[in-house]
């Protein structure tokens, strides 16, 4: 029986309350919720935490 829930990839990533304080997208929630009703991170302040494809890095 499994009994670790703490892994479930339907909770959305933990986002910096920090860096979402002042933030008019997401009220300082850090998350933005999509027209689907999912979480995610807040694209205005929350650094792409994970998301290293589709974002270019200068990086060499
Ligand atoms: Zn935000």
């Amino acid at each position: 029986m499994a009994h670790a829930a703490h892994c479930s990839p339907l909770l959305p990533p933990h986002p910096d309350v920090a860096l979402a304080r002042d933030c008019e997208q997401c009220l300082g929630w850090g998350t933005v919720v999509t027209r689907d009703g999912d979480h995610e991170l807040c694209y205005v302040c929350q650094p792409a935490a994970g998301d290293d494809e589709g974002t270019a890095r200068p990086e060499s």
